[in-house]
């Protein structure tokens, strides 16, 4: 910057020198009287042209401008001020643009005069040319950093910027006409062009570029050379007026070095040579580049940091801006996402504000039978059946959540019932109600159709009860008869049978004579399939009984040992005739008060089997006092009975298959009227333990006390 300023301080210096260095000859120092020096002739001449037309070059400062009150100022407006004080002439200023046009308007001779003029031939035609009162350079400026010692034949491969009009332009025109001319209105655009890169160099007069770079401060400049072309200015007048012509020269020449000197310094400053000059200012500009060279390196720190900092702070704006985007892409989908679920809902789904319909999906057109449109900004008030709307003001009004039923009339006027449920939310200070709606026309209609179903099956199901109550007591006649059939058949039955037996042991026991060996063994064979047959048949009477429901219970009071004796003593000729002993364990004096018959017909049946089927060693007999009840156990060494068979005993018929079934007698009723009996009429219970060839122990439970109240027949099957 500073080096741009010397630069701009040499340019002064140099341009100084010419101006100054330049006297015209023949000039006297010795200031001439006004006028004196004009003839008598030319003097006539100014009285009659007083006034006379000039147009400087706009733009060619510090030799003439308009300055930026529009004042014409310069060297050539002083020494014109001169020409009035020493002839009395006067100058009507015109301001044109650019010197082309003061050229255009002088050739149709509506400009008299110029200020300031390079002779050059073609303008010799038009115009005539005073002696050069100026002398200064054409300088080659161009931008710092480039080549500082430019030639006129450097120039041929950069681009030259030159003035419209200007000498110095039509002289560069002529002697390369090679050269890459950029052709400008004025200096300072030329100057301007040059500084931000647009051209390579300006060719311009030293003075005007000494002044344009200081007005400017186009700090990237330097002078690299001069051109050929000296600029040697004259004043100029029209041709057809030669007597202007020798006014203007011989005021010219009257003119002192002095006066002209004067000029020059009002334009020029030697002050700031001076200061060039001196030691004080190179100290100066060494102080001021160490300043701005610590500045520099304390802005290159600074930028440094900056520009760390402004990274970070780049980096954390792009995450930010990532964060942000990825959080609109979230927000979009999300809200994309809602609207198709919006959009997709089975549902009716709308918002109102107050009952005005802000926003609605298909679902809800579907239901009204509206378009969207048309149910956009209405009340939905309008759409509910007047008689429901009180109920839905209410509901509204409450701001609560909350589900209800009402009735809507759609688009074609039919009234169908919608389920409701509703909710309010806040959003932008605005109480939005969310609302979700379906409509249950069918589910009403199946309601309904369900309802008559329901009443239906009510009737059915009475009419079905009060027939299956008639085929109840029915089957329970039924089941009288049958017992009734059974008990008369058993009768019909026993009664012959106990003559055969009864008979058939009279003959056996040889009262009635005697009979030989065959006649025995036949008798005996009838005589015990008569006792088979008579079991048989009063078990199948004892289960009807039980079965029938028509049962004779009578408990009476016993010692429970004295039974078990009757039983024992019973079995006991089967039992010693297999040779098997008899354990017993027995406690005394337990007193009993139940059906003593049943109680005795169930053990009879436990200790005949253990008899019937155990071929070798004992049976035994235990009770277990157990408090209010007893446990009465009846347990053999016999073949026992194998886990599958004991899933099977307590049922009717059943026998299991053993090597003893064959020659054992049995109905196979025994235990299944056993379990019958302690069962359903003692209130107890029956067990059974057992393994294969080594014993069996059946065992049954009974209160001691029996609570059942005497059951009454209503007919009595033992009298049958
Ligand atoms: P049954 O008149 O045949 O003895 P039960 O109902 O009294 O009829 O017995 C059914 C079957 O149970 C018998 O056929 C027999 O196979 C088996 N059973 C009963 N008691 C015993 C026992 N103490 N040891 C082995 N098997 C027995």
């Amino acid at each position: 910057m500073k080096q741009a300023e010397a630069y701009r301080w040499s340019l002064l210096f140099l341009l100084l020198f010419f101006l100054l260095s330049y006297v015209p000859a023949g000039i006297s120092d010795d200031k001439l009287e006004s006028a004196h020096f004009l003839t008598k002739e030319e003097q006539i001449w100014i009285s009659k042209n007083p006034i006379l037309r000039i147009a400087p070059a706009p733009n060619f400062p510090p030799i003439e401008f308009f300055d930026e009150h529009g004042q014409y100022r310069g060297v050539t407006a002083d020494f014109f001020k001169l020409i009035t004080q020493k002839t009395g002439l006067k100058f009507q200023i015109e301001q044109l643009e650019s010197w082309a046009h003061v050229v255009e308007k002088t050739k149709r001779q509506e400009i008299d005069l110029w200020g300031e003029a390079a002779q050059t031939e073609e303008r010799k035609q038009y115009m005539r040319f005073t002696s050069p009162y100026l002398s200064f350079p054409d300088a080659i400026i161009n931008r710092q950093g480039e080549t500082k010692n430019l030639t006129m034949t450097a120039l041929s491969n950069l681009s030259v910027v030159g003035i419209d009009g200007y000498a110095s332009h039509a002289h560069l025109q002529k002697i390369t006409p090679a050269l890459q001319l950029i052709t400008v209105p004025n200096i300072e655009t030329g100057l301007k062009m040059v500084s931000s890169g647009l051209a390579d160099t300006i060719i311009v007069s030293m003075a005007s570029a000494s002044y344009y770079i200081q007005k400017l401060g186009l700090s990237n400049l330097q002078l690299s050379g001069e051109s050929k072309f000296h600029w040697s200015l004259s004043f100029a007048s029209r041709k057809d007026w030669p007597l202007l012509h020798s006014i203007l020269q011989k005021t010219l020449d009257n003119i002192s070095p002095t006066e002209k000197e004067q000029i020059i310094k009002k334009w020029v400053s030697l002050d700031k040579q001076a200061f060039i000059a001196k030691r004080s200012f190179w100290i100066t500009i060494a102080l001021i580049t160490a300043i701005a060279g610590l500045s520099l390196v304390m802005v290159l720190l600074w930028n440094l940091s900056l520009r760390k900092m402004v990274n970070k702070k780049t980096i954390e704006l792009q995450n930010e801006l990532e964060r942000r985007k990825g959080a609109e892409e979230a927000v979009s989908h999300s809200e994309e996402r809602l609207n198709n679920f919006f959009d997709a809902s089975f549902e009716g789904l709308f918002f109102h504000d107050d009952g005005k319909i802000l926003d609605i999906n298909p679902a809800t057109t579907q239901i009204f039978g509206y378009k969207k449109k048309e149910l956009l900004n209405h009340n939905l008030l309008e759409f509910v059946t007047p008689d429901c709307r009180q109920n839905v003001i209410a509901l509204m009004a409450s701001n609560e959540p909350g589900s209800y039923e009402t009735m809507v009339t759609k688009s074609d006027g039919e009234s169908v019932p919608v389920s409701v449920r509703a909710r309010t939310i806040e959003t932008e200070k605005r109480k939005i109600r969310i609302v979700s709606l379906s409509d249950i026309s069918k589910h009403k209609q199946a309601e309904e159709a369900l309802k008559k179903a329901y009443d239906n099956l009510d009737h059915i199901v009475i009419m079905r009860t009060s027939e299956l109550e008639k085929a109840n007591e029915r089957l329970t006649e039924l089941d009288q008869l049958k017992s009734m059939f059974i008990a008369s058949m058993s009768h019909e039955l026993r009664t012959p049978l106990n003559s055969i037996i009864g008979f058939t042991g009279i003959i056996l026991d040889g009262i009635s004579g005697d009979i030989n060996a065959q006649q025995r063994d036949q008798l005996d064979r009838v005589y015990n399939s008569s006792k088979h047959l008579l079991a048989l048949i009063t078990d199948i009477i004892d289960i009807s009984k039980i079965e029938a429901g028509h049962i004779d219970v009578y408990p009476e009071s016993f010692v429970l040992d004295e039974l078990i004796n009757e039983a024992l003593q019973t079995i006991q000729p089967q039992r010693e005739k297999k040779g098997l002993a008899l354990h017993t364990n027995i406690p005394p004096d337990i007193q009993m008060h139940t059906d003593k018959k049943r109680l005795l017909q169930c053990l009879l049946n436990y200790l005949s089997n253990a008899v019937k089927y155990t071929e070798h060693g004992k049976i035994e007999i235990e009770i277990e006092d157990l408090g209010d009840e007893v446990k009465i156990i009846v347990r053999d060494s016999g073949i026992g009975i194998n886990k599958e068979a004991r899933g099977r005993l307590f049922q009717a018929f059943e026998r299991i298959d053993t090597h003893l079934r064959i020659k054992t007698p049995g109905t196979g009723l025994g235990l299944y009227l056993c379990k019958k009996i302690t069962t359903e009429l003692l209130d107890g219970s029956v067990a059974v333990e057992s393994k294969v060839m080594e014993g069996s122990t059946f065992s049954l439970k009974i209160p001691k006390r029996l609570n059942r109240k005497k059951s009454r027949p209503y007919f009595n099957l033992d009298t049958a």
